[in-house]
């Protein structure tokens, strides 16, 4: 996979197309509960990019904003038209300049790139089983400075 390959996906009504180039800087299985709500499915998968490596062809999206226990803002975008999640950023200091792509709307072959680990173990789904490198049961920066809402709990 060379650097600088352009790859294209969206949304499932077609009305969000996007582009990125080169390789994600980073991609992770999250097991998160914001995930998990976020997609309706058992984990996400983010592959981040440099913004200036994503040009949104359209932005007909829905946009919902919220502070995760951490204490930053999570701001996901969802097409207006047919609801699929396509792309979301979080405030925090080391995601800083990154957009996160929900990895499967890549167009076919929608899983050109590997993930390096897994994060946010504590609410994986028992029937999951994931083979990469590192797994974290919450993740390498996580620091909670509040204590969210019970549905959001995925210590239990
Ligand atoms: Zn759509
Ligand atoms: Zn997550």
């Amino acid at each position: 996979m060379s650097d600088n390959e352009i790859h294209q996906g969206g949304c499932a009504c077609g009305e969000n197309r996007y582009e990125t180039t080169g390789n994600p800087e980073r991609a992770r299985v999250c097991h998160c509960r914001y995930c998990q709500l976020r997609s309706g499915s058992p984990f996400g998968v983010g592959a981040w990019f440099k913004e200036e490596n994503v040009k949104h062809h359209s932005q007909n999206y829905n946009q919902y904003k919220f502070v995760t226990e951490s204490g930053n803002t999570f701001e996901t975008n969802f097409c207006k038209k047919c609801g699929t999640s396509v792309y979301w950023t979080i405030s925090a200091p080391a995601l800083k300049g990154l957009t996160a792509i929900a990895a499967a709307t890549f167009d076919p072959p929608s899983f050109w790139f590997g993930v390096s680990g897994e994060i946010f173990t504590r609410s994986k789904a028992p029937y999951i089983d994931i083979k990469c490198e590192e797994q974290f049961e919450t993740s390498p920066t996580y620091n909670p400075t509040k204590k969210d809402e019970d549905r959001f709990d995925g210590s239990k």
